[in-house]
């Protein structure tokens, strides 16, 4: 039941779900990621972009909790998480994928999916598995199904993960991470290496979580992607948060193509 409330709460559109206060992360003398402040509202994809080592991927371990922050806040709908570990801020409503999708191939799609249904995280796969009983597998692979259904691949439910193209692969990783109903979802670099048709369906199916009520976090490397379904972007350089607006305001920006598209080109 409250995973119900949660996620009937969460649909509230413009609801603050992330707020990530002043963030920092130092490595030893490298400051990873410089007090940097953003918030992602639900029913809102905000796209946080910027050349290599700009502090993305930092930033995304900060929000899940794989590395402690240095200083600053992360509040999930108003309540601190930063000193989590990562296993419970999943539990709490945070899911992310992964930029190399993590799966075992040898499971059908359905069986991938049903995995994050049950785990909400990313650690012992196959011991949790293994201590499922009959009933709970079945509630797994309806929840899986329902998932895979949401993002219209219901399709291709019963192959083997390991057959699927790398779209599809994506997708079926957004399947899973839904799958732990979460209030926010994370994304690293959905649409490396996909081809165009592939990242419109992506994109198609980020528009249509946006517009269920869904809080989206996308690390992005591709501008194709960030600047189609993305709501706001925040922009990163050498740690720093450059700029926040729209996709257009940041576009047009002089320092973000100086200091980002200049490089893309
Ligand atoms: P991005 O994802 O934008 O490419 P990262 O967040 O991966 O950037 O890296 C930001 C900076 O922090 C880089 O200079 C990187 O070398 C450094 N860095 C990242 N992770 C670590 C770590 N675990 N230990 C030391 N330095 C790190
Ligand atoms: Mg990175």
């Amino acid at each position: 039941m409250r995973r119900r409330c949660r996620t009937a709460s969460s649909r509230r559109a413009g609801e603050v779900v992330l707020d990530v206060k002043e963030a920092r992360k130092e490595f030893g003398g490298l400051v990873a990621v410089n007090d940097v402040s953003f918030q992602v509202r639900a029913g809102q994809i905000l796209g946080l972009i910027g050349p290599n080592g700009a502090g993305k991927s930092t930033t995304f371990n900060l929000v899940t909790g794989v590395l402690p922050a240095t200083r600053g806040t992360v509040a999930l709908r108003g309540q601190a998480i930063q000193s989590l570990p990562s296993r419970e801020i999943a539990a709490r409503g945070v899911a992310r994928t992964f930029q190399h999708v993590k799966m075992i191939p040898t499971m059908t799609v359905l069986e991938n999916v049903a995995l994050g249904a049950h785990l909400r995280g990313s650690a012992g796969v196959a011991s949790a598995v293994l201590r499922l009983d009959r009933a709970e597998e079945r509630r797994l692979l309806r929840e899986a199904q329902k998932q895979l259904e949401r993002i219209g691949m219901a399709d291709r439910m019963h192959e083997l993960a390991g057959n699927l193209a790398l779209g599809p692969q994506r997708l079926m990783e957004i399947a899973r991470a839904l799958a732990a109903d979460p209030m926010l979802l994370l994304l690293d670099e959905p649409a490396a290496g996909l081809r165009l048709k592939e990242k419109q369906a992506l994109a198609a199916v980020l528009r249509q979580l946006r517009d269920e009520g869904m809080a989206i976090l996308l690390v992005e490397h591709d501008m194709d992607l960030v600047m189609g379904p993305v709501d706001r972007v925040v922009v990163m350089e050498f740690g720093t948060k450059l700029i926040e607006g729209t996709p257009d305001e940041v576009q047009a920006s002089p320092a973000v193509r100086a200091a980002y598209l200049g490089t893309e080109h």
